[in-house]
């Protein structure tokens, strides 16, 4: 990457800037929520439209000057509403919790009450954690996992909207590895004159790609970020019905935002017509083909794996056979070269800072071209450093293997 101005202006932040290309280089990294955006992606984000000002919407603006900035943010549109078949989109949410946000404030008031899933079940903060803004102003409930089978249970979701009578019924997760039956969410909701959101932050790649079935359908609102498995900037959006545009498009903007990021929308943009291609489909289901992978070979070594196996890009592993935590899990894999995140699993008795569990994703070391032999390399990888969690010199050891393997898929070489 051409970074001479930085280096000569800033050589504090283009040092820091180095480094972290030579990480994500050097390291293998399983977190679920992260990927390499492409190259056209980064220059896109690194564009002149940071400096643009656009209030408003095409067309709709409250600045001069925004003839580029319009083009942009309705390719950006057209792209996702025909990628997703939405009636609607809005591209302007700054995170997935701000298009959380938006939607929220568009149809509930203070103290109204939300059903969502639990944190420590798979769901997301943003969807009525006390420490979250959804838990201060609303009325949180929560539904979960069965306790033996780690699938969401159906009966629960049901008995919960039955007693608590949402106005909005939250369905979506950032550490679930199975199919979401959204149209069972949609009836449930229907029953209850519940609302429905349908928060596809972690999924929305393999929806684009037609490989786990798709909310739009039966919600009335759809959220997303764009730089999960959708390897896009980070960033969030929003569908919706047509009948619902007018009210999210005056929460967004002047409701919760102020000017919008032009130079990330036109990296959204970007990222929506790669998902359009048969390269990204194909690059989806080896996504989930390696998770399945990773997964069965971690089960070989005796790991329990939450739900036993993955539909998706991801999987949970329930440590508590292992005699380790999450934390001190994580801590041993990033000696050994190996980037994860603790994360509490179902029922955890352990607080969120230890846990008993480990996330683990593919879409990262998918995008730079590892397949299924890799992941038994890496699960081999996982399972001597866990046991040796311990032992510093094993996990250096660990380490180098590690970054040999890095080595031989390049990410922005090859970019
Ligand atoms: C990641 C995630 C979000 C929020 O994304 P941010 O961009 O970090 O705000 C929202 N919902 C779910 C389910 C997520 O996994």
């Amino acid at each position: 990457m051409n970074l001479q101005y930085l280096k000569q202006i800033d050589p504090e932040i283009y040092e820091a800037v180095l480094k972290e290309i030579q990480r994500e280089e050097e390291k293998i990294i399983l977190i679920a929520s992260e990927n390499y955006a492409s190259r056209a992606i980064l220059e896109a984000q690194g564009s002149a439209f940071t400096n643009k000002y656009a209030e408003g919407y095409p067309e709709r603006r409250y600045y001069g000057g925004c003839k580029y900035a319009d083009e942009v943010e309705t390719l950006a549109i057209e792209r996702a509403r025909k990628l997703f078949g939405a009636d609607h989109v809005n591209v302007q949410p700054h995170s997935g919790t701000q298009a959380n946000m938006a939607v929220f404030f568009s149809v509930l008031n203070p103290n109204d009450t939300i059903l969502g899933m639990h944190l420590t079940h798979g769901g997301h903060l943003s969807h009525g954690s006390p420490v979250n803004f959804t838990g201060m102003l609303y009325k949180t409930f929560f539904y979960g996992v069965n306790k033996e089978t780690g699938f969401i249970d159906m009966n629960e979701v049901r008995e919960m909207a039955e007693r608590c009578k949402p106005k909005i019924i939250v369905v979506g997760a950032s550490a679930y590895s199975r199919i979401i039956d959204f149209e069972a969410f949609s009836k449930i909701a229907k029953e209850n004159n519940a609302l429905l959101l349908a928060d596809i932050a972690h999924i929305a790649g393999l929806i684009a790609a037609g490989l786990h079935p798709s909310p739009i359908p039966h919600a009335d609102f759809v959220t997303s970020t764009t730089h999960k498995t959708m390897r896009g900037p980070r960033g969030g959006m929003i569908m919706c019905k047509e009948k619902y545009a007018k009210i999210i498009d005056k929460m967004v903007f002047p409701g919760i935002q102020g000017g919008p990021l032009i130079h990330v929308i036109a990296a959204k943009a970007v990222a929506f017509k790669e998902a359009m291609t048969e390269e990204f489909k194909q690059y989806q289901q080896q996504v989930v083909r390696n998770a399945k992978r990773l997964a069965e070979k971690l089960k070989e070594f005796g790991f329990k794996i939450i739900t036993n196996g993955t539909d998706n890009h991801l999987m949970l592993v329930d440590l508590r056979n292992m005699n380790i935590t999450g934390k001190d899990a994580e801590t041993a894999l990033e000696i050994a070269g190996i980037t994860v995140n603790k994360n509490a699993i179902p029922y955890d008795d352990k607080p969120a800072s230890i846990t008993s569990g480990l996330r683990l994703g593919t879409p990262s070391v998918t995008t730079r071209g590892m397949k299924e032999e890799e992941m038994d390399e890496i699960a081999d990888m996982i399972y001597s450093a866990i046991k040796n969690f311990n032992k510093i010199s094993v996990l250096k050891d660990i380490s180098v293997k590690a970054k040999n393997l890095a080595k031989r898929f390049p990410v922005y070489s090859s970019l």
